[in-house]
């Protein structure tokens, strides 16, 4: 599995974590890129992606 963002290959890739869906596709995105989006892109990533999916990433 690699990352849609930096496509880089997803370590410890867990579909839970890793996986989101966007527009009715499946997009995986790593851990360090859902860290990075969490911290500085919050607001304009919630635009983008499902809001189930942002409540994760602001949880961690
Ligand atoms: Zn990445």
């Amino acid at each position: 599995m690699k990352c849609k963002l930096c496509e880089k290959e997803i370590e410890n890739y867990s579909q839970e974590f890793n996986q989101l869906v966007i527009d009715n596709s499946k997009v995986n995105i790593c851990s360090n890129c859902l860290t990075k989006i969490a911290k500085w892109q919050t607001k304009n990533f919630a635009k983008f992606f499902p809001t189930k999916a942002m409540k994760r990433l602001q949880r961690k």
